[in-house]
């Protein structure tokens, strides 16, 4: 993809750019992604790209040793989940003016998704065991 959108939170007070990596999205199913978006978490690798405005009032939650969440301070949009080293950025597919662009390819922590939804498309799934085992050795993943 390689095209540089924009993006903004619902009060249109945090804005920003970022490039997705592709057009693919992931959802994440696992139970700090759900309260913190209010849902399944669909997200757009935007890794080394996402810049906030100078004047957003962007505020960040550390949720995991490794992770942190972005979120509008004003009317608490969630935005984004970032490595805490600064290499990875994850961000919300509805902060998008065009979510729809971004096609759902993998589901990750799918044995947390509660039973009440499931996703009709075609794609690829990882258990929490599944991605802790690929991620164990630079834990930089979810959460
Ligand atoms: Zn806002
Ligand atoms: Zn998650």
């Amino acid at each position: 993809m390689a095209e540089s959108l924009n993006g903004a939170c619902l009060c249109g007070a945090c804005t920003f750019t970022a490039t997705p990596v592709s057009d693919e999205a992931g959802v994440c199913h696992c139970s700090m992604c759900r309260k913190f978006s209010g849902g399944m978490f669909i997200v757009i690798d935007c890794s080394g790209t996402l810049e906030f405005a100078a004047d957003a009032p962007v505020t960040r939650f550390q949720s995991s040793p490794w992770g942190e969440r972005a979120f509008c301070a004003r009317c608490g949009s969630s935005l984004a989940w970032l490595s805490r080293d600064g290499k990875m950025a994850f961000v919300s597919a509805q902060a998008f003016p065009d979510p729809g662009r971004f096609p759902v390819k993998h589901q990750l922590f799918i044995d947390c998704k509660p039973g009440s939804y499931s996703l009709a498309g075609d794609t690829s799934t990882m258990t929490e065991a599944e991605f802790m085992a690929q991620y164990a050795a630079a834990p930089e993943g979810s959460a």
